[in-house]
C-alpha cells in the first residue's frame, strides 16, 4: 500500500485564500483591517524566521501586522506593560507574544496576561478551558491545523480511535479536546506511556507531536491509518542539516493510508490557522458574525 500524501501546502494557500478573501470583505463593508500584534523577544534564529513568515502572511491577506522586537534582556514587568498596552488598542485585535522567552521572564504570566479576546494563540486559560468545556473559544492553531489535514481525507471522525502522542498545552492536549469534539475516542500517550508502539497500532488516527526524530516507525502504525506528523526536527544528515519530523516518513507511506510529510504538512497549516483566529477576533471584537471557513 502506499498512502496519500496530504499536501499541506496546497490545503493551506486554499485557507489563506478564504481568509484575503473575508478580510477584503470585512474592509470593504465595515472599514476595519484585522490587526495582529506579535511580539517577539531576543534573537533565536528560529523565532525569528517564524515571526518573520506571520508577519509576511498577514500582509498578503490584507491584515495588519504590528511587529514588537525587543531585545534579550527585556524584563518580565516590561514585557506586562507592553502586552497590557496592545490588550487597550482598538487598532490591535490579536496578540501573539512568540516562545520561547528569555530566561528572566515567566510565560504563563505573560500568556495569562494577554486579553481572553486577543488571544489569536489560543493559550490563555480561559480559553483553554472554554475549548475544554465545550464552548466557543480561540484555539491553539498548530491542533487546528492538524483537525483540517485531516478531514480533507476523512470527512467523520465519530467512533474513530485516535490516539496524541505529546501532551504539551500547545499541541497534544488542545489537538484531544478538538478530536474530542469531533467524537473520536481519544487516548493521549506521553513520555511515560508503556507499549507506545503496541498503542499506536490500534489508531485509526495517529499524531505524533514529541519533538523525538522519527520516534514513529512504520510498524507502529495500523494499515490504513492516517498519520499526521506536528514534529519539526532538524537533524545533521553526512554533514548536512535538514528538517525531519517525528515519523520516520518513508517507512509510513508504505503502510498508512494517509500521512502528512514533514515539512509540507502540519508547518503550513499553523499560519494558516493564525490568520482564521485573528479574522475570527477581530469579528467577535466589532461585535459582527463570524464568517465560517
Ligand atoms: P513539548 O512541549 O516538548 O512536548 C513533547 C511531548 O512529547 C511531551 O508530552 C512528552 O512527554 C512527549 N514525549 C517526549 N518523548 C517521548 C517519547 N519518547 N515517547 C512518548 N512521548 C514522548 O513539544 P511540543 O511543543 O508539543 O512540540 C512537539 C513537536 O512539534 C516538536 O518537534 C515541535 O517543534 C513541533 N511543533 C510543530 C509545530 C508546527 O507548526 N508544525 C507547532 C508546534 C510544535 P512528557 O509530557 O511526559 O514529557
Amino acid at each position: 500500500m502506499t498512502a496519500k500524501i496530504i499536501d499541506g501546502k496546497a490545503i493551506a494557500a486554499e485557507l489563506r485564500a478564504a481568509v484575503k478573501a473575508e478580510t477584503h470583505r470585512l474592509t470593504a463593508a465595515h472599514g476595519l483591517v484585522p490587526g495582529l500584534a506579535v511580539v517577539l523577544v531576543g534573537d533565536d534564529a528560529a523565532s525569528k524566521t517564524y515571526v518573520a513568515s506571520k508577519s509576511r502572511a498577514l500582509v498578503e491577506v490584507g491584515m495588519r501586522p504590528f511587529d514588537y522586537h525587543w531585545p534579550a534582556d527585556t524584563t518580565e514587568a516590561e514585557l506586562i506593560a507592553l502586552v497590557q498596552k496592545l490588550n487597550a488598542d482598538p487598532a490591535v485585535q490579536g496578540i501573539l507574544v512568540q516562545l520561547p522567552l528569555p530566561p528572566q521572564i515567566d510565560p504563563a504570566r505573560i500568556i495569562a496576561t494577554v486579553d481572553p479576546d486577543k488571544d489569536v494563540d489560543g493559550f490563555h486559560p480561559l480559553n483553554a478551558g472554554r475549548l475544554a468545556s465545550g464552548l466557543p473559544a480561540l484555539t491553539p492553531c498548530t491542533p487546528l491545523g492538524c483537525i483540517r489535514l485531516v478531514k480533507s481525507v476523512q470527512a467523520s471522525l465519530a467512533g474513530l480511535d485516535a490516539v496524541v502522542i505529546g501532551r504539551s498545552n500547545i499541541v497534544g492536549k488542545p489537538l484531544a479536546q478538538l478530536l474530542l469534539a469531533e467524537n473520536a475516542t481519544v487516548t493521549i500517550a506521553h513520555s511515560r506511556t508503556r507499549e507506545l508502539a503496541a498503542l499506536c497500532r490500534r489508531a485509526d488516527l495517529l499524531f505524533a507531536a514529541i519533538g523525538r526524530p522519527e520516534l514513529v516507525r512504520g510498524d507502529w502504525i495500523k494499515p490504513g491509518a492516517t498519520v499526521v506528523d506536528v514534529g519539526i526536527n532538524r537533524i545533521s544528515d553526512g554533514g548536512k542539516s535538514r528538517i525531519v519530523g517525528d515519523v520516520c516518513f518513508a517507512e509510513a507511506v508504505a503502510v498508512a493510508g494517509a500521512v502528512t510529510p514533514v515539512p509540507g504538512g502540519v508547518g503550513p497549516m499553523t499560519i494558516a490557522c493564525l490568520l482564521v483566529n485573528t479574522l475570527r477576533a477581530a469579528c467577535t471584537q466589532a461585535g459582527l458574525p463570524v464568517p465560517e471557513i
